[in-house]
């Protein structure tokens, strides 16, 4: 795979912080992969995420390179798409779901209300609403955690964006739903030969369906690579001991798993 941005001695600091978010960070992103970027909490993970988004607030400073192969950055909102944890920051309360998810449609695509709306319907259909017609006129509050999620990545994918960033998408949804979404977005992506970049604090989420990872501590990139490769013989000690936590909870073992 060819990489799609290249990630060369990143380092960003927020206004007024000494110690900067992400140091020293190498990393390609491959055209049409699944990359997962796994940390515990606090280790970088949004900031890089916000990076790569150019949604980095006021004063932060960014140094080193981000190199597109398009030779451009790709826009927010038409070649990039979001998906966060809490549906409610990205979805507005008092505007039908019909009306946000054909926003982008309308804004990034120039289509007229009739058709950026007959998208809309399309966008629920193919995150599997049930019943989209009725749920395309009803208001964020009146759905599920679950069906609010699959609303904001319908939005999400409603202008057709090339690289979709989930940032801990599903990290408030209960498990079940939380594998439902994980399947959807792996589903969607592939169909779509979309670049997903995956963020999660669950190695054992990720590990499922990412073809890479990348596992990052304290700012700090540990090391990346291919799935079953990290984990089976991951070359760091963080990453062993990480992989050993999950180990013990999770029923089989994550190596076993990756390795049939
Ligand atoms: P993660 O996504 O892995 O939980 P973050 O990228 O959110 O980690 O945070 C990395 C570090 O940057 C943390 O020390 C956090 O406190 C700090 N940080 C995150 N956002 C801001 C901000 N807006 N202003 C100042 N510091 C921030």
């Amino acid at each position: 795979m060819s990489a799609l941005c290249e990630i060369r001695e990143l380092e960003v600091a927020y206004r007024g912080n000494s110690v900067p978010a992400l140091t020293n960070i190498d990393l390609d992103i491959h055209a049409g992969e699944r990359l997962a970027i796994i940390g515990e909490s606090g280790s970088g993970k949004s900031t890089l995420a916000r990076t790569i988004a150019r949604l980095l607030p006021a004063g932060a400073r960014v140094r080193g390179e981000m190199r597109w192969s398009l030779g451009q950055a790709p826009l927010p909102g038409r070649d990039m798409g979001f998906v966060f944890q809490d549906p409610a920051a990205s979805l507005n309360p008092v505007l039908t779901v019909g009306e946000q998810v054909a926003e982008g449609a309308r804004l990034h695509l120039g289509l007229t209300r009739r058709t950026a709306y007959e998208r809309a319907l399309d966008m629920l259909e193919r995150v599997r609403i049930p019943d989209p017609a009725k749920v395309l006129k009803a208001f964020p509050h009146q759905l599920s955690g679950g069906q609010r999620q699959r609303v904001a990545i319908a939005a999400a994918l409603a202008a057709g964006p090339g690289i979709l960033i989930a940032d801990e998408a599903t990290s408030a949804l209960d498990m079940i739903v939380q594998a439902e979404i994980v399947s959807l977005l792996d589903e969607l992506v592939r169909e779509a030969g979309m670049t997903l970049i995956f963020i999660t604090h669950d190695i054992a989420l990720a590990s499922g369906f990412a073809d890479r990872v990348a596992i990052f501590r304290d700012g700090g990139l540990v090391e990346a690579g291919p799935t079953g490769a990290i984990l089976t013989s991951p070359k760091d000690v963080y990453t062993r001991a990480l992989l050993a936590s999950h180990r013990d909870l999770s029923t089989p073992p994550l190596i076993s798993e990756a390795a049939s």
